[in-house]
């Protein structure tokens, strides 16, 4: 497995609308390396989510990190979603912070949808359906957005919010909503 480069802000791949992965491109070695190395980039910087035009790849997929567990039994889950489509459900939003590996050391509040129908084909091409909720629905829109050349920073209500990380962890991390 490899650590792959991540695109940064300004990088026309993170603005292009990415395509369909065909089914038969999915059990190929040259896919499944993509989707082990970004698994591993994505833990390697600490990232909740990654997708494919993050690592210069203009295909959707998506790797949805899932919280689990507390303290030091925190641990992320990872989940691969290939082709996903998302579906709000209900009217609830929510308003976080959002970071992105593609805008290093920044935060900022965006509001979303609190609960989404997640539909995707996994890793090994089987059909996924599942209701996300909280922060997991939060990562997995970040992460579609930019299969549609979408940053968090597009989401954001203004950028009043918009805050460096060492400011972050100065003013605002140790706040609850
Ligand atoms: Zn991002």
């Amino acid at each position: 497995m490899s650590i792959l480069k991540v695109a940064r802000m300004g990088h026309p791949v993170l603005r292009e609308r990415a395509r369909r992965v065909e089914p038969t491109e999915i059990k190929s070695p040259a896919f499944q390396k993509l989707v082990d190395d970004m698994i591993e980039t994505m833990r390697e910087y600490d990232g909740i989510g990654l997708a494919a035009p993050q690592v210069h790849e203009k295909i959707r997929l998506a790797i949805i990190g899932i919280e689990d567990g507390e303290g030091r039994e925190r641990h992320i889950r990872v989940l691969p979603v290939i082709n996903p489509e998302l579906t709000p459900i209900g009217r609830d939003t929510a308003e976080d912070w959002e970071g992105c590996l593609s805008l290093p050391n920044l935060r900022g509040r965006v509001v979303r949808p609190d609960r989404v129908q997640l539909r995707a084909l996994d890793r090994r091409g089987n059909r996924i359906e599942l209701d996300l909720e909280g922060y997991t629905a939060r990562v997995a829109q970040h992460e579609i957005d930019h299969l549609d050349g979408v940053l968090f920073i597009d989401r954001m209500k203004s950028l009043e919010t918009l805050t460096f990380m060492d400011e972050f962890a100065k003013h605002w991390a140790h706040q609850d909503d």
